[in-house]
């Protein structure tokens, strides 16, 4: 059984003010059948992560570098994030692979850097909309899996999250079926490269404009097990009601 996962991505918002919001969280849920995870702002990280021990949240970071240390200005490495109280790093963002020119390569580098240090790996996947319309969803998604997913992979240090490029931010969605296929076939892709066990415990998120209101419903897809959410989980009112509804399930 594959647990599920609600994980936050706050980008580049909150300041101080912002771990108000984690407190609601806690308060809101002192337990849950569900993993749930904030990754703040770097700056924020290690106050995030003391405000939250004793609870059941988990914090993590939204970047890594790829080598342990050196001269890196102003970047971190994954056991440095570990060391402020990470558990997992959200790897290859499309926001990343756009601002930053990440490609596969290096995302995979960082990936082994997170899962050497003791942290998951939550590796985002997801075609442009130019792709999608010219029927080209599943081979992007397929090159991008196998290429930025190391060989070390297991259900533990790994989660896959599908995030068409074009939903977002945008409030766009794409049908429930859109979804389910390429969650079945990232499924079918882990299974094929590390065998039926592994394979089936790597936990598949779903993200791009995932809100209280159409969470159930994405939630009820085959193979998604839980939610990358980013402008709703800023506030702990709409994350709490996407957590309600994964934990519904
Ligand atoms: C994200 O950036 O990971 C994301 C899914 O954003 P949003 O929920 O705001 O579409």
């Amino acid at each position: 059984m594959r647990r599920k996962l609600a994980a936050g991505n706050w980008k580049m918002n909150g300041t101080s003010a912002a771990l108000g919001e984690l407190d609601k969280l806690c308060t809101a849920h002192p337990s849950s059948p569900v993993d749930i995870l904030i990754c703040p702002p770097a700056t924020l990280l290690h106050r995030a992560a003391t405000a939250v021990e004793g609870s059941e949240i988990a914090v993590g970071g939204q970047d890594c570098h790829e080598a342990t240390s050196g001269a890196h200005t102003g970047d971190l490495s994954a056991e440095m994030l570990r060391d402020a109280g990470a558990s997992s790093v959200i790897l290859g963002h499309s926001e990343r692979r756009e601002d930053h020119g990440e490609q596969n390569d290096d995302i995979r580098a960082k990936a082994r850097a997170a899962m050497d240090a003791g942290l998951k790996a939550i590796i985002c996947v997801g075609e442009s909309l130019e792709q999608r319309e010219a029927a080209n969803t599943l081979d992007i998604i397929g090159g991008q899996l196998s290429g930025s997913i190391p060989d070390q992979s297991t259900g533990e240090n790994l989660i896959v999250a599908y995030e068409p490029i074009w939903a977002i931010g945008t409030g766009k969605v794409p049908t429930l079926e859109e979804i389910g296929e390429v969650h079945d076939f990232i499924r079918a892709r882990l299974e094929r490269r590390f065998g039926e066990g592994v394979g089936r415990s790597v936990r598949l998120l779903y993200g791009g404009s995932v809100k209280p209101g159409n969470a159930t419903e994405i939630f009820g897809v085959s193979n998604v097990d839980g939610a990358l959410v980013g402008g709703a989980s800023l506030k702990a009112d709409d994350f709490s009601g996407i957590i309600r509804a994964l934990e519904n399930a």
